[in-house]
């Protein structure tokens, strides 16, 4: 029997608003989530009185003013600005790559003596059209750095050689030739006051959530319940692989209590080496100014992922991207299934990008 105009699978940002759009609409919602707890990737956990990012460090971001007013009126932000630091055999640079960093690199001052040092250190590669994220760091920040700051962090990241990866990526980071280590270029940024699990219990007030509760193992009788499906979960897996798995990115957490105020100055530590085995270190009670007598960090490091394991990174190669483009004719055609977020879209989305999708989504559904 149906009992709700929408099932709702994944309680991540892009389930929960649309959840909390249906709900204002006069919808009524069943959400569901694997996990034991709601928020996805965004779920904070307290531990020694600090807001833990249990999935990895999470810096909201956007120049979207809509995207802004709209998680601001749940939450207020702080004044954090993401400002991470990159280590490399114990030299120290700031990130990303702009002033501070090439004045440490190169001893020197001036814009236009990096550009010149930069220049130098690509002329003899004639790199017109990148082709690929080696190219494209090159170009952009010449050798040294990528060596030293790009190379090791991302074959460790993506498990590949930096030549078999799209150049988009590294275009993520800002280079800049001003003295500014603020490591996005948007409008808007901060932390929610209070952690992300804030956005996410004002969004689900009032909504019926189901956890420990995997659609897969019960999806007739789950299908059942409602007129129409939001998915959130990976495109692939939803149509049973008929075209092929998607491949995605693992990552392993490494959570630890330490008793010390303050373990490394900064909430972004990049070990950018290829032999310290992971990538980044977070120290979360930065990320709030917090002053409590201990700290906890989290080694992050990234791993092959296989069938059974959470899905963190897709891969945006040539080979995923056709295989998705299949999908997505699938998912375009179904009247009652809507499909929508990082894994279900198959894109690195940021946060902004999900809640923006999650709005546009909800508007074109509930025609309001
Ligand atoms: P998710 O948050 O992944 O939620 C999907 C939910 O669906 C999950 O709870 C999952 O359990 C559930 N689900 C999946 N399959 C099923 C199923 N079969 N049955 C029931 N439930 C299911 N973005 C930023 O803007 N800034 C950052 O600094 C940032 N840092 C990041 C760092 C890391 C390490 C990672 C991995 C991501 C980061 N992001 C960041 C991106 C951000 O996490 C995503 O954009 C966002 O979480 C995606 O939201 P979503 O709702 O699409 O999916
Ligand atoms: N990157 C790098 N060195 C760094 C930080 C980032 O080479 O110290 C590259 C790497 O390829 C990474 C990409 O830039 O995958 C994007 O970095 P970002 O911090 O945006 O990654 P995310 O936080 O999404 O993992």
């Amino acid at each position: 029997m149906r009992v709700y105009d929408y099932l709702i699978v994944g309680s991540g940002p892009f389930g929960a608003t649309f959840a909390y759009l249906a709900k204002q609409a006069g919808k009524t919602c069943l959400i569901i989530d694997k996990r034991k707890h709601v928020g996805g990737n965004l779920y904070c956990e307290n531990i020694a009185g600090i807001n833990v990012h249990k999935y990895g460090a999470h810096i909201f971001h956007t120049s979207n003013k809509d995207v802004w007013d709209f998680v601001n009126q749940f939450v207020e932000f702080n004044r954090y600005t993401n400002s991470p630091i990159a280590i490399y055999k114990n030299e120290l640079y700031n990130l990303p790559f702009n002033m501070n960093t090439f004045s440490k690199m190169w001893g020197i001052t001036t814009p236009s003596d990096a550009r010149a040092k930069i220049e130098l250190q690509i002329k003899d590669l004639n790199i017109a059209d990148p082709k690929n994220l080696e190219e494209q760091a090159l170009k952009l920040v010449g050798k040294d750095i990528y060596y030293k700051l790009i190379k090791g962090y991302t074959e460790k990241q993506w498990g590949r050689d930096a030549t078999e990866i799209p150049a988009f990526i590294i275009k993520r980071l800002p280079v800049r030739f001003t003295y500014d280590n603020n490591y996005f270029n948007d409008k808007y940024q901060g932390i929610p006051v209070g952690g992300y699990n804030v956005i996410i219990e004002k969004l689900l007030a009032g909504i019926e959530v189901r956890l420990n509760t995997d659609f897969f193992e019960n999806k007739l009788d789950l299908e059942a319940l409602a007129d129409k499906i939001v998915y959130t979960g990976p495109i692939d897996k939803y149509f049973d692989y008929c075209y092929g798995e998607l491949q995605y990115r693992g990552l392993r957490f490494e959570h630890e209590v330490m008793d010390t105020d303050n373990y490394q100055g900064n909430a972004v530590v990049n070990y950018t080496e290829r032999e310290v085995p992971y990538t980044r270190i977070i120290e979360h009670k930065h990320f709030e100014f917090g002053t409590q007598e201990k700290t906890v960090v989290t080694k992050e490091y990234s791993s092959d992922w296989k069938q059974g394991e959470e899905p963190y990174y897709p891969i945006n190669d040539e080979r995923n991207q056709g295989i998705y483009q299949q999908y997505k004719q699938l998912a375009d055609r179904s009247d009652t299934v809507i499909f929508g977020g990082r894994l279900a879209e198959y894109k690195y989305y940021d946060m902004h990008q999900v809640f923006e999708s999650a709005l546009n989504a909800a508007q074109k559904e509930l025609q309001y």
